[in-house]
């Protein structure tokens, strides 16, 4: 059993504050969807937790099984288990699966020999077309071949936690459907812990969330289970700010002196 613990989370980007204090707790297993509008800082969060360059954290922590990730430059926060597909994956010309899939492999001390069995197998799992396999990686891929590509990564690579950043985005119902299932199937095969990070509710229907936080203006102003996007669903945003102007939301409460005094 592991945890993905992020505390008291306050990053700015650019000069901006953007999270203003983000407090989650996944463990393996279990899936929580963070829904929110657009602008709400979805993006930067997966961004400040993976540790990509030019986000600056002011407070808080993210702890995986008790280490501290934010110490770790992004790619020993891969080793350590940590996977994020982007809402918009990267094109890597030059660079194959396979080289990138053998040196990840070698990287966590795996054996390749079998690897080219098993990225075949996983392509076929997922409905990720074999001859595209030899592309470099994203190149000239449409938008649902490039999730599916992202989903099979993770899928061999089979991290402790995975944040999916709008999995469901440039998605035809299909492919939502088949990244979806095999990111569940992680959850039960290997117990691979998810932050879901959605508008929408279409994802949950396929990806099962335990729990549930609805994410405005950098907070987390709900938290609850599926029942949570169904009334997201039908009452809008608007419902879970009060329709009040910005930091007025009723559950984001300031979560300390600082903040208090900073009002
Ligand atoms: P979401 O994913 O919820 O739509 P983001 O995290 O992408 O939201 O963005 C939150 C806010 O941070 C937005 O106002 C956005 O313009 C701003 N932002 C994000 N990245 C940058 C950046 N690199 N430079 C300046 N502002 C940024
Ligand atoms: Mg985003």
């Amino acid at each position: 059993m592991s945890t993905l613990e992020i505390k008291g989370l306050v990053a700015s980007v650019a000069g901006k504050q953007i999270l203003n204090g983000i407090d989650l707790v996944v463990r393996s297993g279990e899936v929580h969807a963070v829904m929110g509008p657009n602008g709400a800082g979805k993006s930067t969060l997966s961004a400040v937790i993976m540790g990509k360059p030019g986000y600056e954290v002011h407070a808080g922590e993210v702890l995986l099984d008790g280490v501290d990730l934010l110490a770790l430059p992004a790619w020993q926060r891969a080793q350590a288990g940590l996977h994020l597909v982007m809402q918009y994956p990267t094109e890597v010309p030059g660079v194959g699966l396979n080289d990138m899939l053998t040196e990840a492999f070698k990287a966590r001390g795996r054996n390749t020999d079998t690897l080219a069995q098993e990225v075949a197998a996983e392509a076929e799992r997922i409905n990720f077309p074999v001859a595209l396999l030899d592309r470099s990686l994203n190149v000239d891929l449409s938008g649902g071949e490039k999730k599916r590509n992202e989903t099979l990564q993770l899928a061999l690579l089979a991290p402790k936690f995975a944040i999916l950043d709008e999995l469901d985005s440039g998605l035809d119902i299909d492919a939502l459907r088949d990244c979806a299932r095999r990111v569940e199937d992680a959850t039960n095969e290997n117990q691979l812990g998810v932050l879901a990070i959605t508008h929408y509710n279409r994802l949950l229907e396929e990806l099962h969330p335990d729990h549930v936080h609805i994410l405005v203006k950098g907070r987390i102003v709900a938290s609850g289970g599926p029942e949570l996007a169904d009334q997201l669903e039908a009452d809008g945003y608007e419902a879970f700010t009060g329709g009040e102007p910005e930091g007025a939301v009723q559950a984001a409460r300031p979560s300390s002196l600082d903040e208090l005094f900073a009002l």
